[in-house]
């Protein structure tokens, strides 16, 4: 017999945070949070703000007033809480996407030498992707890792691949699909001692598990800001680059934000000697708030509580999903997890598409995978155990 989710939701330290955001669907469980977080209250307050007085009343003159620097502000504030980073190191901007791309660069340009980048077939497909082509236009190979899905890159498998060919390795710390969190110090030490630099892609992790990427002594990092850090569909990425780093990192989308003196408008480029050398154009300002406010509400709550939330979520998920009999390919210890269980079903699909139906809003991935993603300051454990409850009853008539 599980415990009530009732007396679990009394129990939890974090419950209040939910009032902190807009939850004004007709959805029985919002299980996406880890694609899209939910609207927290303050950014919708600090938009409308934003919007009429800075925007509409100050006009160009808000650059001056604080908009040039939030990027950095924002990325420093981001680091502290988050990414276990010193001020100075990371800054927003972009996608994720071109993120990876300007990291792809600045960290192959570190290892001239070098001709190889590792990365595993069960990334991302933007990460994968951009590898490719990045390691087309430089003349260098791709090598891939193949691991088992919910195992993932252990330190044995990514040492197989590392020698003295490799520059570069790119690694996803929670895999999107398994929900498999990877060993980053670990990981980060094997590139380090094979002599190459490391890229990390903190998508699915940061904001639902603590990291320290100053004291791992990580190279590169990148991740979104929509996600568990709650900034809204589309809000920028962030980048870190280790301080070590900042004077041969070379990214090449040189654009004047990178440039040593943004209004000098001199005849040749100069890059800055800061983190604002990842920047390349103006920045999305009202994106650039709303991260700012999702960080802040994770660094109310605490990080730590917010990993002690999502493994109890996690954990009472799967107990959940275990009583219908369902497989699950999300590893059962805790430590080897961050904050989404994926249950695997032949007819993922449909059974994805009733439970839609149904009010349950879980992400499908091909071809046969259903995430639940239980977002810490947001997702209940009333929810967790109505969508079971819904779930049960679904994947009855399916078989
Ligand atoms: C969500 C996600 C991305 C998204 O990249 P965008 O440029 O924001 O579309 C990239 N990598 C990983 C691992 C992700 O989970």
């Amino acid at each position: 017999m599980t415990t009530s989710p009732h007396e679990l939701d009394a129990a939890d330290p974090l419950a209040s945070f939910r009032d902190r955001f807009v939850i004004d669907d007709d959805l029985v469980a919002y299980l996406d949070g880890n694609s899209l977080g939910r609207l927290p209250r303050a950014t919708l307050e600090r938009l409308a703000v934003f919007v009429r007085e800075e925007w509409g009343g100050r006009l160009i003159r808000g650059w001056a007033d604080s908009w040039v620097d939030l990027p950095v502000t924002v990325g420093d504030e981001l680091g502290a809480a988050l990414l276990g980073a010193a001020a100075g190191q990371t800054v927003v901007a972009d996608s994720t996407s071109v993120c990876i791309y300007k990291l792809l660069h600045a960290a192959s340009g570190l290892r001239p030498g070098r001709d190889e980048i590792v990365i595993d077939a069960t990334n991302f497909p933007t990460d994968r992707y951009l590898v490719d082509s990045v390691a087309a236009a430089r003349g260098m190979t791709v090598r891939w890792l193949e691991p088992d899905l919910v195992e993932n890159v252990t330190i044995e498998v990514l040492a197989a691949a590392l020698g003295d060919r490799t520059a570069v390795v790119v690694l996803s710390h929670v895999d999107y699909r398994s929900g498999t969190l990877l060993d980053l110090p670990g990981l980060t030490a094997a590139v380090h001692a094979a002599g190459a630099v490391v890229i990390w892609d903190l998508c699915h992790s940061a904001g639902a598990v603590p990291i320290e990427l100053d004291a791992a002594e990580v190279d590169f990092a990148v991740g979104c800001t929509y996600k568990y850090v709650n900034g809204g569909p589309g809000a920028p990425a962030y980048v870190y680059v280790a301080r070590r780093h900042l004077a041969e990192a070379h990214q090449p989308i040189t654009g004047w934000w990178s440039a040593a003196d943004l209004f000098a408008m001199s005849d040749t480029y100069e890059s800055s000697p800061t983190i604002r050398r990842m920047l390349s154009g103006t920045p999305p300002v009202a994106g650039l708030l709303a991260v700012q406010e999702g960080v802040r509400l994770i660094a109310e709550a605490g990080v730590e509580a917010v990993r002690t939330k999502s493994e109890a979520l996690t954990a009472y998920a799967i107990e959940l999903v275990d009583e219908i009999g369902l497989e699950i390919v999300t590893p059962r210890d805790p430590a080897l997890r961050g904050s989404h269980v994926t249950v695997r079903h032949p007819d993922a699909r449909a059974v994805a598409d009733r439970l839609v139906e149904r009010g349950v809003v879980p992400d499908f991935r091909e071809p046969d995978l259903i995430r639940l993603g239980l977002s810490p300051l947001t997702t209940s454990f009333a929810e967790v155990s109505a969508a079971a409850r819904i779930l049960a009853e679904v994947v009855a008539p399916i078989g």
